[in-house]
């Protein structure tokens, strides 16, 4: 018989709703006045058998509690609609979501590539992307004649000068002819930066892009030397069991020079349209540091050598995110770079 009760007045309450006071208080003075429902079923409780009560005991105070908890929630809506009606707002609209930015992806790689280099004891050196013909070709020992000076691969702000044609810096050598000029070996550091050639923008080439140079200059520097930094580096940015080979190749700057290819990230060695089904790609070209750009920075080339390395940033992050597109990059679609959110912000 109170079991039946408390079942139909349970419905009752879980029905009941309302945004107005009176009514509300209307409610709490059925349910939870001193003269109301919940009273009067405490005091039919009195009367039930010893072995009810067990049972029936547990029932009435969830039942009470229903009761209690029901009319507060209605309490807070019913003062919230009062409260924003005063005031002219609506407090129970829902909020406005806003997005949470993403690194753009070439950001992401730039940290990742200074990160390993960091652990090697490499600093961040930065230079100025207006440059004199003197850092950016002739400390660097690019003959008079090289096409790299021409107007078609360099953008030229102004002729003459000091230290010669000012233009818009081809590479981030500049700034270790810089580091080198004001500074005394060992150097041990990296060159991040926006570089800039005249090129026709499409797909695979773009009239600006970023690279990351090396410099690591002390006494007994080797070639060894260079191939273990590189070894180390690769496996740190694709993995381990990454291979590497070297190919003979040539800079200005350089003296052995070489291109490095790794295993292809994407097939593994067995051959996709990214390597060409060659398995291998390229990613840097590297070398020993020419005596010669050592002694145009004041560093005895007798008692000092060096290596050197530069990779295109953009190159690795299309290997590691496969973006075939380079003008990806630079349109700055929110819808490609919101791929790339990290936990990283
Ligand atoms: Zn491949």
């Amino acid at each position: 018989m109170l079991q039946d009760k408390i079942t139909q007045y349970t419905a009752e309450i879980n029905a009941f709703s309302t945004s107005n006071a009176d009514e509300l208080e209307q409610f709490r003075i059925k349910f939870l006045g001193t003269k109301g429902i919940i009273k009067d079923i405490f005091d039919e409780f009195k009367a039930v058998s010893p072995e009810e009560k067990r049972t029936l005991g547990k029932v009435l105070n969830e039942f009470k509690q229903l009761a209690e908890a029901r009319y507060q929630s209605l309490k807070e809506e019913t003062e919230v609609a009062v409260s924003s009606k005063d005031s002219g707002l609506d407090l129970t609209l829902p909020g406005e979501g806003f997005d949470v930015g993403s690194r753009h992806p070439l950001a992401l790689v730039r940290r990742e590539i200074i990160e390993i280099f960091s652990k090697l004891g490499f600093v961040v050196a930065e230079g100025p992307e207006i440059e004199d013909d003197w850092h950016n070709f002739s400390a660097l020992n690019f003959p008079e004649e090289h096409p790299a000076r021409d107007m078609q691969d360099t953008f030229f702000i102004k002729k003459g000068g000091e230290k010669g044609d000012i233009a818009l810096r081809t590479h981030t050598s500049s700034v270790q002819v810089r580091m080198m000029e004001h500074g005394k070996p060992p150097f041990r550091a990296i060159m991040p930066g926006r570089v800039y050639r005249n090129e026709a923008i499409s797909a695979r080439a773009h009239c600006f892009f970023h690279q990351i140079e090396g410099l690591y200059v002390d006494e007994n520097v080797s070639f060894a030397d260079l191939k273990q930094t590189l070894f180390y580096f690769v496996q740190e940015l694709y993995g381990e069991g990454t291979k590497v080979r070297f190919r003979p190749s040539y800079f200005p700057f350089t003296e052995p020079s070489a291109e490095m290819d790794i295993s292809c990230t994407i097939c593994k060695g067995a051959g996709c349209p990214m390597c060409k089904y060659s398995g291998w790609v390229e990613i840097l070209g590297c070398g020993m540091v020419d005596p010669n750009v050592l002694e145009n920075c004041g560093i005895d080339s007798k008692k000092y050598s060096g290596f050197a390395f530069g990779m295109g940033i953009e190159r690795i992050a299309n290997l590691k995110y496969e973006i075939k597109d380079l003008r990806f990059f630079s349109e700055n679609d929110a819808r490609f770079l919101k791929q790339y959110k990290t936990s990283l912000i």
